[in-house]
């Protein structure tokens, strides 16, 4: 029977819709502040957008991609992340040759097969910003800045900001090779997937999740004392920028982008206390994406950041976040012969941006009222057969539960005053 989601996804209830707009308006007015614009990109692509785009070697491509043939036989792929399709369509709409940096945002859906636990799922949630066409390191740092004010302005202010520049080409080039020479003593201590990639990946050595590679690689060459001059220039800028700003950064040597269009700035932020899952978001400087998309050679810095995991942690934080809205005026008819009015003050009320609803279940007079309590219905329209007659409404304070009757042609004006000054 098919009677549950899929293993990895899960329904967001009305119940908890509201949380969601609450959290993606923040995400929206924060980026408008800070001048990017949003971006709507398919939720499928060619798949040899991911792997040019991502990376064939990164775990997100070699194993966790929802890759499927369409009817004519073409390889699709539910989107993994957005960076690689804001890449696309930058290049596809020619959206460089305008202003720059183009700057975008996006939020949506994002796909990965991976086991799932608390804050991770198969189908999940991201905001991401990205901006197209400057190097300038105080581009690095407005990009931090914005994913640093979405997370203030939901009240996490804790937070620890990791930072790292994994270099250039160039400069990385030469500290691969070091690195792999380094390594290779140790190599039959490494776990089996380091084994078969720190010669092709050296760097993803770094940022494996097992704590024996780690221990086997002490004391290894770290990129920072190996930037050149002018990534190692690059990054004081960044750190002067975001301690201008009074922000507090961990310099991780360990967070790495073991891809060759990955340059500089690297970064990651990580919440304590949402579980085994704490990176809410990471980002970092990608000059060589958009040419290794088929575009020209123009630098470009982004985020993404986990909605869900963002979630976990304004609600763990206990803050109150906002619930259903309730209902302004609930109307009852006292006698089904009296629907097609009550349908017309319904809609009267609709027309005017008020709130409002009635009974579609035969309820008795009685139930219709418990049914307006508990849908938090603010007022109540009575509608019986002396009102009808006499063309005025009953109306009822739920609050107060006060009433009084107005005469019809005054009842917009009446709710619209009560409901002001309630
Ligand atoms: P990434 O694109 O891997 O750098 O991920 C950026 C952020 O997206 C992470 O820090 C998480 O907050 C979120 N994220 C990534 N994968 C998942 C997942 N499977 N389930 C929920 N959130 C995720």
């Amino acid at each position: 029977m098919l009677t549950k989601a899929p293993r990895g996804t899960y329904d967001i209830l009305p119940g908890d819709s509201s949380k969601w707009h609450y959290i993606e308006s923040i995400m929206k007015e924060t980026a408008e502040v800070y001048g990017y614009r949003e971006i709507r990109v398919p939720i499928f692509e060619h798949t040899e957008l991911f792997q040019r785009g991502v990376g064939e070697t990164t775990d997100i491509v070699s194993k966790e991609m929802y890759t499927f043939n369409d009817k004519s036989g073409r390889s699709l792929t539910l989107r993994p992340e957005g960076t690689a399709s804001c890449a696309r369509a930058l290049i596809e709409h020619s959206s460089y040759a305008g202003l720059l940096p183009v700057k975008w945002y996006y939020i949506g859906p994002m796909f990965r097969y991976d086991r799932p636990q608390t804050g991770r799922y198969r189908q999940f949630h991201q905001f991401g910003a990205e901006a197209f066409g400057s190097n300038n390191p105080y581009l690095d740092g407005e990009v931090i800045m914005l994913l640093l004010e979405v997370l203030a302005r939901l009240g996490l202010e804790e937070y620890e900001l990791h930072l790292n520049s994994v270099g250039c080409p160039q400069c990385r080039g030469q500290y691969r090779q070091r690195l792999i020479d380094f390594i290779r003593p140790y190599q039959d201590n490494l776990c089996p997937d380091c084994q078969a990639r720190y010669i092709n990946n050296p760097l993803r050595v770094l940022d494996c999740k097992n704590e024996t590679c780690h221990q086997a690689i002490e004391g290894y060459p770290t990129l920072a004392a190996n930037l050149c001059e002018n990534c190692l220039n690059h990054y004081d800028q960044v750190k002067g920028a975001l301690a201008q700003q009074g922000i507090t950064f961990i310099h991780d040597d360990k967070l790495v982008r073991g891809l060759d269009y990955y340059t500089n700035t690297a970064f990651e932020i990580h919440i304590p206390g949402i579980g085994a899952q704490s990176a809410v978001g990471g980002g970092g400087r990608y000059n060589g994406l958009v040419e290794q998309c088929g575009g020209p050679d123009l630098p470009g810095i982004g985020f993404a950041l986990g909605i869900e995991r963002l979630l976990l942690a304004v609600e763990q934080r206990g803050e109150k976040l906002p619930s259903p809205p309730e209902m302004d005026v609930f109307i009852a008819v006292m006698d089904s012969a009296y629907e097609a009015q009550g349908m017309k003050i319904l809609q009267m009320l609709r027309g005017a941006g008020i709130k409002a609803e009635k009974d579609y279940n035969n309820r008795k007079a009685r139930a219709q009222m418990k049914f307006a309590d508990k849908i938090g219905a603010r007022l109540v329209i009575l509608l019986g057969e002396e009102e009808v007659e006499k063309g005025f409404i009953t109306l009822r304070n739920m609050r107060t539960k006060e009433q009084f009757q107005v005469a019809e042609s005054d009842m917009l004006r009446a709710v619209s005053r009560t409901l002001l000054i309630d």
